[in-house]
C-alpha cells in the first residue's frame, strides 16, 4: 500500500467508546510464572465462564503518557504500564486496555518507524499515548481486529480515524465491525507494514472469521498472536460442541502441526505463553471438550 492510496477511515462512530461503562467488569486474577509455564487462573473466563466479580479502575480522561517497561514477560496489568520487547526488524509492544483485560499489541517498524496495532480494544487515549505523541512517532498504517466481538475493537473507530490508518479483518467478521475494513484477509494472505510482515491464519469456532498473525522472525523463534481463539491452558471460547470441535482442529492443523514449540504467543486477554507448554494439553483439552 502507498501514501498515495491511502483512504484511512474517517468515520469515527466509536470515539466515545461509551460502551465500555455497558461492559459487565471482569476480575482476571493475577496470573504466575511457575516452573517455565505459565498457570493461568482466569484464562478459562475467556473460554468457557464468561466473567464475574469486578474491580475498581482508572478514570475516562488521559492520564499521559503509557509508561513502557522494556523488560518483556508476557504479563502486563490492566490499566498499567505496557511492555515491550524488542527483536532485530521490529518492536512488539504489549499494553492492556478496557475493562476486560484486552491485549493491544503494537508492532513496530525498527527500519521505517511504521506501525501496526493488533486489536484496537479499548481506552483510545491510552492507545494513542502508546504510540506517542512526538515528531519521532510511528506511523500508525494499519489495524488489525482479531475478530469481531466487541471488546475487540471499541477503539477501532477513534485509532484509526486519528491515524489515517488502514483496517483489516477477516470478511466472516467483517459485518459487526464500527467500520468496514479496508483490506479483507484470509488464510494464507500477508499483511505487510514496513519490514514486518504477518502472516494470516484463520482460525473458526470462537467466532467464524477469528484469525490469529504469524510473525516469522529471520533470526529468532516465530511470534503469534491468537486473538480469543488460543490462550494458557486451552482454547477459546465457544458455544456448541461443533464449534469446540472446528477451533480445537484448526488450532492443531494451523497452529501445532505448523510451528516449533519455541513459538511465542500473544493471545486477546491475559497473559503469552509458547506452543511448547500448550502443546502436551491438547488431548485434555479435547477430553474435557472446552
Ligand atoms: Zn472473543
Amino acid at each position: 500500500m502507498s501514501a498515495a492510496e491511502m483512504l484511512g477511515p474517517t468515520t469515527d462512530k466509536n470515539a466515545s467508546a461509551g460502551s465500555r461503562w455497558g461492559h459487565r467488569a471482569c476480575s482476571p486474577s493475577t496470573s504466575q510464572y511457575i516452573s517455565g509455564t505459565y498457570e493461568s487462573t482466569w484464562h478459562t473466563r475467556w473460554m468457557a465462564n464468561g466473567c464475574g466479580g469486578s474491580r475498581s479502575r482508572r478514570g475516562l480522561a488521559s492520564l499521559g503518557d503509557v509508561n513502557v517497561v522494556e523488560e518483556y514477560t508476557g504479563h502486563v496489568e490492566p490499566g498499567g504500564d505496557a511492555a515491550r520487547r524488542t527483536l532485530d526488524a521490529l518492536t512488539i509492544t504489549k499494553l492492556s486496555v478496557g475493562p476486560m483485560d484486552n491485549n493491544a499489541y503494537l508492532l513496530t517498524c525498527r527500519t521505517s518507524n511504521e506501525a501496526l496495532l493488533i486489536d484496537a480494544a479499548a481506552d483510545p487515549e491510552r492507545i494513542s499515548d502508546l504510540i506517542g505523541h512526538g515528531p519521532d512517532r510511528p506511523a500508525l498504517r494499519l489495524v488489525v481486529t482479531t475478530h469481531q466481538h466487541p471488546d475487540h475493537w471499541q477503539a477501532l473507530g477513534a485509532v484509526a480515524g486519528a491515524n489515517g490508518s488502514y483496517t483489516a479483518a477477516h470478511p466472516a467478521d467483517a459485518e459487526p465491525l464500527p467500520i468496514p475494513p479496508d483490506h479483507l484477509v484470509e488464510q494464507g494472505d500477508t499483511l505487510t507494514v514496513g519490514d514486518i510482515t504477518l502472516e494470516v491464519i484463520h482460525l473458526r469456532g470462537h467466532t467464524p472469521g477469528s484469525i490469529a498473525l504469524l510473525y516469522r522472525d529471520p533470526n529468532g523463534h516465530p511470534h503469534l498472536f491468537t486473538g480469543d481463539s488460543l490462550f494458557p491452558g486451552g482454547v477459546g471460547k465457544t458455544t456448541s460442541p461443533e464449534e469446540f470441535a472446528t477451533l480445537v482442529d484448526d488450532v492443531e492443523q494451523r497452529i501445532f502441526a505448523e510451528l516449533p514449540d519455541d513459538t511465542w504467543f500473544y493471545p486477546g486477554h491475559g497473559d503469552d505463553s509458547t506452543l511448547g507448554a500448550e502443546r502436551p494439553k491438547i488431548t485434555e483439552w479435547r477430553d474435557r471438550g472446552w
